[in-house]
């Protein structure tokens, strides 16, 4: 039985992409990749490849990541420019090198050398992207963190997101950290978050989700624990959390979803089960608000 999950309910399209690579036999490595293209590609989507939200310096720098759960391989790049497919980059850097991440110009030139086609930086900025960075007061920023189960039992996740309106340039988020913003083990689970990446990266969130689930946990149990403790390590340590959410699958395909804030929703698709989007009912009453700009200008503090 194939099983797909992806964050956000722009992952439709991607559960369409990759329900049909799946449902063809296909890998859950390829399902992953082919369910973030059109996403990447649709200028709609403010916080994901085309039309991603831009850095204080008026750049769209994007980050991606995929990891594949049967060889624990992981590739993954950071602030790439130009190019509308980071994700690409991020599965060249796991299939043809020996290394993890890379970053920025290092990767550019990476991708060059592997042929992947260049947009060029200003192609893929969108009146809309100029427009939200000019209002500086803009608070967005969403991944698509997409898992796939194929036939064969391989678990495979990939992430690929802007980031967040207005980030100073250089800054990472979460979705292209093992661990933090994606994890997969073929035979125990994959979990992918979105949200504010500063604080799902200092609450580890998708390897946490992984190991609950090895430890015996449902995907569902796993990703409400991992959500409910990180919001409550937090503000047990004096911080305020942002927007918090988290996919997750176990090894049969079953899912999980949780956030600890309203309006949250994936995508799902699955044998027998037409692409659709459901909301998820949140672990915790945080209104929707993100609370990382409160009382800053920019991201500084
Ligand atoms: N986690 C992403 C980041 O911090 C943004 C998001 O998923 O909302 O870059």
């Amino acid at each position: 039985m194939y099983s797909f999950i992806a964050t956000w309910p722009f992952a439709l399209q991607a559960a369409q992409a990759a329900g049909t690579v799946l449902a063809a036999g296909g890998r859950a490595l390829d399902a992953v990749i082919a369910g973030i293209h059109p996403v990447e590609s649709d200028p709609a989507v403010e916080s994901v490849g085309k039309g991603g939200f831009l850095n204080e310096n008026g750049e769209l720098a994007l980050d991606a990541a995929v990891m594949d759960g049967d060889t624990l391989k992981t590739g993954a790049v950071c602030a790439v420019r130009g190019f509308e497919h980071p994700v690409d980059i991020a599965r060249a850097v796991m299939e043809h090198t020996r290394h993890n991440i890379l970053v920025g110009a290092g990767a550019e030139e990476f991708a060059r050398r592997m042929g992947i086609p260049e947009a060029g930086m200003e192609a893929l900025i969108t009146p809309a992207a100029r427009e939200a960075w000019q209002q500086v007061k803009t608070r967005g920023h969403d991944t698509i963190g997409a898992i796939a189960l194929d036939e064969n039992g391989s678990l495979a996740v990939a992430t690929s997101t802007s980031g967040a309106n207005g980030r100073i340039s250089g800054r990472v988020g979460d979705s292209p950290i093992i661990g933090s913003g994606f994890y997969a083990e073929t035979g125990v689970g994959a979990a992918a978050a979105t949200g504010l990446g500063e604080d799902i990266m200092r609450t580890c969130c998708s390897f946490r989700c992984v190991d609950l689930m090895r430890a015996g946990l449902s995907a569902q149990a796993a990703a409400e624990t991992v959500v409910r403790t990180a919001h409550e390590a937090i503000v047990r340590h004096g911080g305020r959390p942002d927007c918090i959410a988290l996919v997750c699958m176990d090894a049969a395909g079953n899912t999980g979803a949780a956030a600890n804030h309203k309006g949250f929703a994936f995508a799902r698709a699955a044998q027998g089960l037409a692409p659709q989007v459901i909301e998820v009912t949140p672990v915790l009453d945080k209104d929707g608000e993100n609370t990382f700009f409160d009382g800053v200008a920019g991201y500084e503090r």
